[in-house]
């Protein structure tokens, strides 16, 4: 392999991504492992994660699991500990674990509020945080922070989504101020519009869809594998002076008024 591609190998290093049982998460670990990542699997149900990973290791993957809720500050510590106990080092953190709730900002309940910030903000902070504290230990590691257009872009009906994603961007910069001059590179990956689950709403809404095709630069949604790329960038050498930042994916979106 030349000097160049070799920057881009995953090969012995080993990737946690935060709620990989499907969507962009499973395209995301798949994606890894195909720049030669082994990875592990995170999904609060253990067979369902269990699955997933048998499934990437018929592909020809080396992929495991790791069973916690990312809300669950004590779950996430002990697994997060049991598992660099049992099987070694963790290399590089994706947190994708995510959710979505829409509703008119007056309406929106306090119960969907609290929901939008455990999962996507504080499971970010507590995986970080239990991984970082081996990553900060051996001087090196990688943080993925899944982010979205909507941190830059509010929208109606998801602004309590867009405060998580924002928040998500400025505790991607705090970790660069924390742990950049320690060894780890943390940054944000944006998707734009990707059709998945968490979307299910607007794939089936033909007039949203139509908008969206016409407000985006690159005329499409995005398809989950676009976003590998740049992931494997940001979990390999090539990105090792690369600290804090926020990549967007999403066929010019946010470039575009
Ligand atoms: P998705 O298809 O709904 O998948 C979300 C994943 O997160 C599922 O595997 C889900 O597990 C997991 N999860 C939810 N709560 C969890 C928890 N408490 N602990 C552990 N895992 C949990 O969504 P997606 O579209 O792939 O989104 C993934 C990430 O990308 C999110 O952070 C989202 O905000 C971001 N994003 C998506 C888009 C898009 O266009 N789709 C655009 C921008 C950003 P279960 O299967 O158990 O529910």
């Amino acid at each position: 392999m030349n000097e160049t591609l070799q920057l881009f190998n995953l090969c012995g290093k080993r990737a946690l991504i935060t709620g990989s049982g499907r969507g962009i998460g499973l395209a995301l670990a798949r994606g890894l492992a195909g720049a030669g990542a082994a990875v592990v699997i995170n999904d609060r149900n253990e067979q369902k994660a269990s699955a997933v990973a048998a499934r990437l290791r018929d592909e020809g993957f080396s992929a495991d699991i790791a069973v916690f809720d990312v809300t669950n500050p004590a779950q996430v510590t002990d697994a997060v500990d049991a598992y660099e106990e049992r099987a070694g080092a963790i290399d590089i953190l994706v947190n994708n674990a995510g959710i979505q709730r829409r509703a008119a900002l007056e309406n929106f309940t306090a119960t969907d509020w609290n929901d939008l910030l455990r999962v996507n903000l504080d499971g970010a902070f507590h995986v970080s945080q239990a991984v970082a504290r081996h990553m900060l230990a051996r001087g090196r590691g990688k943080i993925i922070n899944i982010c979205s257009v909507q941190g830059e872009l509010a929208r109606p009906g998801i602004a309590p989504y867009a405060a998580t994603k924002g928040a998500i961007r400025m505790l991607t910069k705090g970790m660069c101020a924390e742990w950049a001059g320690r060894g780890i590179q943390a940054n944000a990956l944006a998707p734009g519009y990707f059709a998945t689950d968490l979307n299910r709403a607007l794939v089936d809404d033909p007039a949203f869809s139509d908008w969206l095709c016409k407000r985006t630069p690159a005329g499409r949604w995005g398809r989950v594998e676009e976003l590998c790329g740049a992931a494997v960038f940001l979990a390999s050498p090539a990105s090792d002076f690369v600290n804090g930042q926020t990549l967007f994916v999403d066929g010019g979106l946010t470039s575009v008024v």
